[in-house]
């Protein structure tokens, strides 16, 4: 192997793609028992690895030179090998360093809340340290100078900044957050390490409550590129390394379509899905298949309550990161849950449509004519507004909407 990533065991991961972007080589996902790795980093048959759980201590005995970061921080997540010596760093430091610097994150004067003690909170603390920022550790563990989580909800509302160093909330247990975020208000900026799902639950609670919010995606991307950079001494500019974090994302992401009934969502997304080349799914139509009978007569038999109980399990099966183009009903969010869901691992996209260019149909059990239409329009206006990340017109010609849908997304 020339260049990869070690680690036990090592579920899916996004490393090869987002490495390859950079070196244009091939990059390797190893799997090590722990019994291998001390033959694995004796024979030293490899130009540059990553190291990731759980050997990123255990490593340290093995190599020759260690950065003084890495050295500060106490663990290893690459290793490069230099005529037949290795050397370690740590770039999860310098990964998250680079994206605060990138997105104009100062911690100066703030008081950060630090939520984790593992490995990669070592990072986040020596980052502090160098910066002289003021930050306190709650952890499940204590031990000294770190407190639980009883203390915190005690303290009350001190905080400006939140960095969850946790896999709660993590891909595929995404329901999960790591803290009551609604206990603190001052808190204006959360920073979610973990990178999948996209948009953490944690994430779009702070956004519903006008925080700024950035997640780990990036700095997975970040961290890969100052690893590449030490494997093969290339060096990218930020146009190249947010090219990848941007392209990455987008192939990524599922595209959904949400908007009011006959805006257009199935034809678009059909169009879309083939431009793309990516998979197209009519959510509606999933479940008319599944009821084994219309919208209309599931609304009639079994009550639209029924109906979004339905359409709340369908929507969680979209948590996965798989690059659909997904088509909602239009009702899709009158329920909190389902955008939750949704816009974990998506782009989501509101079709505007003029109201003047909808139509009532008979098989559309809320929008059978225009006076129905206008009353649905008033009520959910505001909700696709809250959902979307864009709001694009789909007044005209298919191939203009398209064209704007892949402008927005930069595909
Ligand atoms: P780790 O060394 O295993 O540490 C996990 C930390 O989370 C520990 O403090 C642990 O508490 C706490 N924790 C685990 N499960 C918990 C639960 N159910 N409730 C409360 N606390 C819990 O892991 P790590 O390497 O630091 O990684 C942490 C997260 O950061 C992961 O999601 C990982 O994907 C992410 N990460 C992202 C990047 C990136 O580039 N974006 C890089 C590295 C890591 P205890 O001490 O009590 O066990």
């Amino acid at each position: 192997m020339k260049y990869g990533l070690i680690g036990y065991p090592l579920g899916h991961s996004w490393s090869p793609e987002i490495h390859q972007y950079f070196i244009q080589e091939s990059y390797q996902l190893q799997e090590l028992q722990p019994d291998a790795l001390s033959t694995f980093l004796e024979q030293r048959n490899f130009d540059g690895i990553n190291v990731t759980i759980p050997y990123k201590q255990d490593v340290i005995p093995y190599l020759d030179e260690i950065d003084k970061d890495a050295k500060a921080i106490g663990a290893i997540n690459c290793i490069v090998n230099r005529q037949g010596k290795l050397y370690g760093y740590n770039t999860d430091y310098l990964g998250l360093k680079e994206m605060l610097v990138a997105n104009h994150i100062d911690l100066t004067n703030t008081k950060v809340l630090l939520v984790g003690n593992g490995g990669v909170a070592k990072a986040c603390k020596h980052l502090f340290e160098e910066g002289n920022v003021n930050y306190t550790i709650v952890n499940r563990t204590t031990n000294e100078g770190v407190i639980d989580y009883e203390t915190l909800y005690a303290q009350g509302d001190q905080y400006d900044v939140l960095v969850n160093a946790t896999p709660v909330g993590m891909y595929p247990n995404i329901d999960a957050m790591p803290v009551r975020l609604e206990e603190f208000q001052s808190i204006h900026t959360v920073i979610d390490l973990i990178a999948n799902p996209l948009r953490t639950r944690l994430m779009q609670v702070a956004e519903n409550n006008g925080k700024r919010t950035l997640g780990g995606f990036e700095m997975l991307v970040r961290q890969a590129y100052e690893a590449d950079r030490l494997f093969t001494n290339c060096e990218q500019s930020e146009t190249a390394i947010q090219d990848c974090i941007k392209t990455i994302r987008n192939q990524k992401a599922n595209i959904v379509l949400i908007g009011m009934p006959t805006s257009g969502k199935t034809t678009v997304g059909k169009a879309l899905a083939i431009q793309l080349k990516r998979e197209f799914v009519d959510m509606d139509q999933v479940l008319e298949e599944r009821f084994g009978t219309s919208i209309k007569e599931c609304f009639a038999k079994k009550g639209e309550s029924y109906f979004r109980m339905e359409e709340t399990k369908l929507a969680k099966e979209f948590i996965h990161p798989e690059g659909k183009v997904i088509s909602c009903g239009g009702g899709i969010v009158n329920k909190e849950e389902n955008m939750q869901f949704l816009r974990a691992n998506s782009i989501v996209i509101w079709l505007d449509r003029d109201l003047d260019k909808l139509f009532g149909s008979e098989d559309r059990p809320l929008s059978q004519d225009k006076e129905a239409i206008l009353s649905l329009y008033q009520e959910r206006k505001g909700l696709y507004e809250k959902y979307c990340d864009y709001r694009v017109e789909n007044n005209g010609m298919i191939e203009v909407t398209i064209e704007a849908i892949q402008k927005v997304l930069e595909v």
